[in-house]
């Protein structure tokens, strides 16, 4: 009797740790403003690490009386791989128009209009031990039942006298920006902080990111 509650009690905690890691670790919503004076975004997006892809949610408004067609970049060292999409209305009626996304611009953007995109992110792996972008050629080790990829056999041999020191590093850390570019005047009119938190941070040092 008593085995079962505990059984019962853990698997609650395990539910709610991978619901909470399915809502903090890989994905983030983020509202913005966009202006032709720059724009604003509400607050950073933070993401964990260590998971294969990413998906953000960028919402943002059009200030009046900014119009025009902006293009989209997710900026950062090593660049990451990402493919962006446009929420279209949930029920369209085709009274309004809509703009549209062609090859990362979102064309048609007019004042008071509000746009939702959704990113997805593939950051690469890097060598945990120098930091290096994983590219062919790279050396294999597994360790833990993970594996790593290594420049050089100096890496992999210092990762091998210490992997616990280096196991978490594969992944990239650090700040980018989703930045929206008027295509005309070429100034940003949205920036939008998207922070790689390292491993093992995003659930407890990030609070509730809505
Ligand atoms: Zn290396």
């Amino acid at each position: 009797m008593k085995t079962k509650k505990i059984i019962i009690f853990l698997l609650v905690i395990a539910v709610s740790y991978l619901a909470a890691t399915y809502r903090w670790g890989d994905s983030a919503h983020s509202i913005g403003l966009i202006r032709a004076s720059g724009g604003e975004a509400r607050h950073p997006s933070f993401l964990g690490s260590g998971e294969n892809d990413y998906t953000l949610i960028a919402t943002a408004t059009v200030i009046p009386p900014y119009r025009g067609d902006a293009r989209v970049a997710l900026e950062g060292e090593p660049a990451i791989e990402y493919k962006i999409y446009l929420s279209g209305p949930v029920v369209d009626l085709g009274i309004r128009r809509n703009p549209e996304l062609r090859g990362n611009v979102i064309y048609g953007l007019k004042p008071k209009d509000r746009i939702a995109l959704w990113v997805v992110m593939k950051p690469p792996l890097l060598d945990p031990v120098c930091r290096m972008t994983r590219m062919d050629g790279f050396l294999k080790a597994s360790y833990a039942g993970k594996d790593y990829f290594f420049c050089s056999e100096g890496c992999a041999e210092a990762f091998g006298k210490d992997p616990e020191k280096y196991k978490n590093n594969a992944h990239i850390k650090g700040a980018y920006n989703l930045a929206f570019y008027d295509t005309k005047t070429n100034r940003p009119v949205l920036s939008v902080p998207v922070i790689f938190k390292g491993k093992g941070e995003a659930k407890d040092a990030g609070g509730h990111q809505h």
